[in-house]
């Protein structure tokens, strides 16, 4: 095989790694195909949709998983950062049986949202005021509706490769179902050329919605410099600076825009934050918020059956008081830094881009700044180290993705860094040439 050219190498290598896979998950398989007599592609979610076919998973404890097989995984994945908690975390468990034990549905005022509000807004800088939704998705299109009723105009500055939801997709410029706003598409981490747009938008544009780290987008963080232009520019032509925290919020107490010193008009956090509920939250400025006070003639809407269910709001305050405190999410980013930095010292066919707890394989050399960097990137690759890394009993997203839980151990990290670099040697010749 050593003789083979590289691309045909891949392709017979990935066709016995997912031979290896058909033959190993026959139950996943049976779940597969029964879910695809009633959903398309037997999926509600496309991010859990890979090749051959995904796994199910039936249970998990800690930072483990075990799917309906019966292997046992070191979960690494961490439901995409909404996980932070890990599986079945006690804390949040009993917070839940309580909720539960006082009931659910009640259509009122709760005791409970009052209190993550208030969390929230001690914690985030650029929050003054806060509401909750049930989504990220949900939290970014109530932010950008906002910020177009507040300033009276149309426009939106993205970027591409960015992600703020189902219908908030810019990766290769955009998607056909995204929200019919008017989005102008700005480079990432290109600070002059979103400086020029703004600029040439100004008076029409609404607000710049950017994430601190393009997350879905491959984990690659923003320059402090460029979310500075940001912030300067949104200041100098009145548009709204909006912060997709919905990932970065773990990166401190007070998110990434707290590390940074620099503090959004807006921000959106998400994920972990109703403890592993469905949560989103959109939140800043008391004078943008105030427009939602309901006791205004002029108030603004914000509409939501389960805005304050009883379960994410319960799960929320326990884990940000119980658990996620300032100095567990300083020490978390910590391990996440030294981790990137060990898994980059394996061989240079492999790069890990992220920030603390966050980060994404990419076999790709060169700098990795923005979406374009990457686009040529080979998803065969991307296929196979997902494969043989399942094969070793580590569960992370098919795009190469890692979210540390604060379940995962030492042992864990030590086992899996060890899994790497038997990846690297084995396919070696398949990943000379990136050297
Ligand atoms: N923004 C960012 C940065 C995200 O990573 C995500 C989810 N991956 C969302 C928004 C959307 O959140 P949700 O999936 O809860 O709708």
């Amino acid at each position: 095989m050593d003789t083979m050219p590289i691309n045909s190498s891949l392709d017979a290598a990935l066709a016995e790694a997912r031979e290896r896979y058909i033959g190993a998950n026959p139950a996943s398989l049976a779940a597969h195909m029964e879910a695809v007599a009633a959903m398309p592609g037997g999926n509600t979610r496309t991010v859990l949709f890979h090749t051959p076919f995904p796994l199910a998973m039936a249970r998990g404890q800690g930072c483990r998983l075990w799917d309906v097989d019966g292997h046992e995984y070191v979960d690494l994945l961490g439901e995409y950062t909404a996980g932070l908690y890990g599986h079945s975390n006690p804390v949040i468990r009993a917070a839940l049986d309580a909720a539960l034990d006082r009931s659910w549905n009640l259509g009122a005022h709760g005791t409970m949202e009052a209190r993550l509000a208030r969390l929230i807004v001690d914690r985030f800088p650029g929050i003054d005021l806060v509401r909750f939704t049930n989504s990220g998705t949900e939290a970014n299109l109530m932010a950008v509706a906002t910020a177009i009723a507040v300033t009276k105009r149309s426009k939106v500055l993205v970027f591409d490769g960015g992600y703020h939801g189902g219908v908030l997709y810019f990766g290769g410029g955009g998607i056909p179902i995204n929200a019919p706003h008017q989005w102008v598409l700005g480079q990432y981490n290109d600070a002059a050329g979103a400086g020029a747009l703004a600029r040439a938008h100004a008076g029409e544009l609404a607000c710049i919605l950017v994430e601190p780290m393009l997350g879905s987008g491959g984990c690659i963080p923003a320059e402090p410099a460029f979310l500075q232009a940001l912030r300067d520019v949104a200041t100098e032509t009145g548009a709204i600076l909006i912060f997709d925290e919905v990932m970065t919020s773990r990166m401190s107490a007070g998110g990434q825009q707290a590390r940074l010193g620099i503090t959004p008009d807006m921000t959106t956090p998400g994920k972990y934050i109703g403890g592993g509920m469905s949560f989103g939250a959109f939140g800043g400025r008391r004078d943008i918020m105030d427009r939602y006070d309901p006791r205004r003639a002029d108030a603004l809407p914000h509409a939501g059956t389960f805005n304050n269910n009883v379960l994410t709001m319960a799960a929320g305050v326990a884990g940000l008081t119980e658990i996620f405190t300032p100095a567990a999410a300083d020490a978390l980013f910590a391990r996440g830094e030294t981790l990137r930095a060990r898994l980059n010292s394996l061989s240079p066919s492999m790069q890990w881009t992220g920030l603390g707890s966050l980060l994404t394989a990419h076999f790709h050399p060169g700098p990795i700044r923005s979406a374009a960097d990457i686009a040529g990137a080979d998803p065969g690759l991307r296929e196979l180290f997902h494969l043989d890394m399942l094969d070793r009993g580590f569960y992370l997203a098919r795009r190469g993705m890692i979210a540390l839980s604060l379940e995962v151990g030492d042992a864990e990290l030590d086992a899996f860094a060890a899994g790497v670099a038997e990846f690297l040697d084995s396919r070696a010749p398949l990943l000379s040439r990136l050297e």
